[in-house]
Order: structure tokens, then sequence, then C-alpha cells
């Protein structure tokens, strides 16, 4: 017998392929799968019905999908407050060379539970930083995204072209290529699922241009592809990375990835700031997909990205939080808002609609993760992986356009989050973790890693 959770008399933004919306419809979700989306209430002869929930005031909407992080950076947020992205780095790469396992835990928890709690339901992590003999850090986040409930994408990340190899990283913090990549291989074996509705997926991610050997790159891409595994990193992020490729490689950054495998519609990247017009139509051909990451963009001030262009072009454009240590809100549903922002001051009124910036936070990350037939947007047959906004209140009420109230609105209270047909967030609260006891346990890990950094 399969349940049913039955979400009636709210409005209705599926994010379908044609966009369409219900002023008032119902959501049927049977096991772990959507099985009915529509106008008016539920069919009233359902068999098995678990729950029937009374939406009314709300909007349902598929979960959002975050496709960048690096959940580690919640312990080193407000640090080097007032930098560029490479000053940014050198500032903090000795502290983080000092994470273990404990810390990571910690970190993976707070990042998680915080998204979760704003109505992410897919999380994806891009950890680059393994000092040796400090546990199994990729491990330590697989636990947290499985206490919190969502579905994760851990990239299993690398460095290896450290200060002496010209790259930017110290020597301390970076690993040798041959263990980057065994350690890459090792996580995929142990934990990468493929099925549908699946849990955790890997990736293969070395960390970016500046930080990476030219080999890692080019055998990473090979072994994730006999793997089956999709491929991450950070792409023409800023005007000093784009002056390093073409000092280093003789070329920019999107033509130095294409000559190491690094273009396909197995591969997304975070940024992809610095583009012309022949990167994005190099990335539109090869499908590449992009996380944009609007708000770590304008902390490190590293320009606008062209993502009204990308999306004209038809490249996959996702929403990416970024590591906290430059987005500190760590929140996702405000990057809706933020995205609108900035790509309007970068692109004019007509740069990106309310609808859009919805569609980048969910469909739009599905397509980056390599995941659009089973989650980012509400339709039969697909994972149940929704969010009931609440947009009744103080915040929201006066808006009578519910996609413009989440998007351009205050941040919107969740009061459902179902992730798999599971509950991971009940009326603001996480299911799966004690918020407080996270609170602490941050704080606590914070501290300890500031002491083991000198900082403290
Ligand atoms: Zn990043």
């Amino acid at each position: 017998m399969t349940e049913r959770i039955v979400i009636e008399n709210c409005a209705v933004a599926t994010v379908d392929a044609a966009g369409t919306e219900y002023d008032s419809g119902h959501v049927v979700v049977a096991g772990n799968v959507i099985e009915s989306v529509g106008a008016g209430p539920a069919p009233a002869e359902l068999a098995d019905v678990a729950r029937r929930i009374d939406g009314t005031g709300h909007l349902a909407t598929p979960g959002l999908v975050n496709t960048h992080h690096h959940f580690y950076q919640w312990l080193t947020r407000g640090l080097a407050q007032d930098s560029n992205l490479f000053d940014w780095l050198v500032e903090l790469y000795p502290v983080w060379a000092r994470i273990d396992e404990d810390i990571v835990h910690a970190a993976a928890s707070g990042s998680l539970a915080m998204m979760a709690r704003g109505g992410v339901t897919t999380a994806m992590d891009h950890h680059y930083v393994f000092p040796r003999g400090t546990g199994d850090l990729l491990g330590a986040e697989i636990r947290a995204a499985s206490r919190v409930g969502v579905r994760f994408t851990a990239a299993r990340g690398s460095m290896d072209r450290g200060r002496s190899d010209g790259g930017l990283p110290p020597d301390f913090a970076v690993e040798t290529t041959e263990a980057a990549l065994l350690a890459t291989e090792a996580a995929i074996d142990a934990h990468h699922d493929a099925s549908f509705g699946s849990m955790l997926h890997i990736a293969a991610a070395p960390c970016s241009p500046f930080s990476v050997s030219t080999e890692l790159l080019r055998e990473a891409a090979v072994l994730a592809r006999g793997k089956g595994v999709r491929l991450h990193t950070h792409g023409s992020e800023t005007v000093e990375e784009e002056k390093f490729c073409h000092e280093l490689f003789g070329m920019g950054p999107t033509d130095y990835f294409e000559s190491t495998g690094w273009l396909g519609d197995d591969v997304w990247m975070a940024h992809c700031v610095h583009m012309n017009d022949s990167d994005i139509a190099a990335f539109a051909r090869t499908g590449t997909g992009v996380a944009h990451c609007p708000s770590s963009n304008a902390r490190l001030a590293a320009g606008i990205a062209r993502v009204p262009d990308m999306l004209a072009a038809g490249v996959p454009v996702g929403l990416g939080v970024d590591g906290t240590a430059s987005n500190e809100s760590g929140e996702l549903h405000t990057e809706l808002r933020n995205a609108l922002l900035i790509n309007r001051l970068g692109g004019g009124e007509k740069a990106m609609s309310a609808r859009q910036a919805l569609r980048l936070g969910t469909y739009g990350g599905a397509q980056v993760l390599g995941r659009a037939d089973e989650i980012g947007s509400l339709e039969p047959g697909k994972l149940a992986d929704l969010v009931l906004w609440k947009l009744d209140g103080l915040g929201h009420a006066s808006i009578a356009d519910p996609v413009a109230a989440l998007v351009l609105g205050a941040a919107a209270p969740v009061t459902l989050s179902l992730v798999n047909g599971r509950p991971v967030v009940e009326q603001g609260r996480l299911t799966g973790v004690d918020e407080d006891e996270i609170a602490r346990l941050t704080r606590t890990e914070a501290r300890r890693l500031a002491a083991l950094a000198g900082l403290a």
C-alpha cells in the first residue's frame, strides 16, 4: 500500500516546461513520487490518504536545488570581509588547512540545516580541502546530509597546484595528483548511487585552474566519465583568474577547460562571471552548465555573470549559495531575489523575471546536477521534493502574485518541505535535527578552529 499526502487549496507554480501555474490547486504525493498536480481540490475518491493538508494562503513550488557550496566555510564566516577572491583565499587557506572531521561535520550540519529550513531539498557540496590524517571529511558531510534529510550531491574536490608549482594555495594545503585521483575514485565507488530517486550522488571536482594541475583536470575528467559521474569546478570567476590563465596557459579559462576535456553536458561550473560571446557559445554548444552565485560574486566584487545571455543561448543555469565565507547568509531562497536584482543591474529591467529566478533555483538546478528527469518541477512521476511557502503573513499577504511574493518579498517561511515524500520541515522547524543544538555545536567548533589557526 502506497500512502498518499494530499496538499490542496494552495497556489501552485509547477515550473514545468510551459510554466503552468494554478491560483488554487492541488498536489498529490504517493510514496516518494508526485502522482498528480492540477487545478482545484484533489480528487475526492483517493484511497490511502495518510495526510490531507489545507494549503490556503500558501504557494507550492518544487524544492530548491543548490548547485554550489563549500560547507566547511560555515565556521569561517565573517573573515576577510573586504577582500577580492585571491586576497580572501590567501587569508583563509591557512585557517582552512586546520579543519578536521568534527569541524567538517559541524559545518556541514549548519550549512545543510540553514538551507533546508529555507526550502532546499537538494543540496550540493564542493569540498576540496583535505589536510592529511584528519579523518573522513566527505563521510562527515554525507552523515550530516542524511540526518537533515535532503538529497545530496557531494563533489569530491581537490587541489594539487601549490605555491611552488605556480598555484595560489600554500603547499601544505594541497594533495598530490595521485592521492587526489585515488580518493576521488574511492569516494565514487563507496557512495555514488545512480538509481532513480537516489539520495546521494558523487561528482569529481578539482577546485579551480589556479589550484589544480592540468594533469589532474585531464585525469579527473577521464575518471569521472569512466565511472559515469558528473564533473564540477570553479570557472571564470574573476579578472585575476583570467589573467592567471593567460599567463600560465596562453588562453582564457573556457579555452583552457575545453583543452582539458572540461566542456560537456556532464560538466557544471560555478560562477562563469567573465565570459565573452564565444565562451557562452561554447557552453551552449557542449551543454556545459553554470552555477550562478550572485551574492558571493557581489561579496567578493567578482562581477556580474551574463545569465540572461547564457539562458538565451541555451546554457543550463542553476543557483548556488557558494561557501558561506563569501555569502554569510547561507540561504538559497534569498538568492532568488538576489539573482533577479543583480542581473537587472547588469542587464536592465527585462534581464530577469521573478519566474525566471524561480526556474533557476529549481528546474535550472536540476538540469545542472543532471537530474532534470527526477526533480526540479512538480509533474506526475517526478520525485516528491516540494515546498509549501507561507504567503499570508505580514511579509507577503498584500502581494497578489504568489511568485512575485516569494521572489521579491521577504524570505518566506516554509510551512512544509518534502524530500522524497518525507517531511524535512514542518511549520518552519527541521524534523530530523535540533536547530539550536547545531547552532551551539557550530559555535564551539568555530572557536576551536579559530584557536587551531591562531586567530583566537
Ligand atoms: Zn565556490
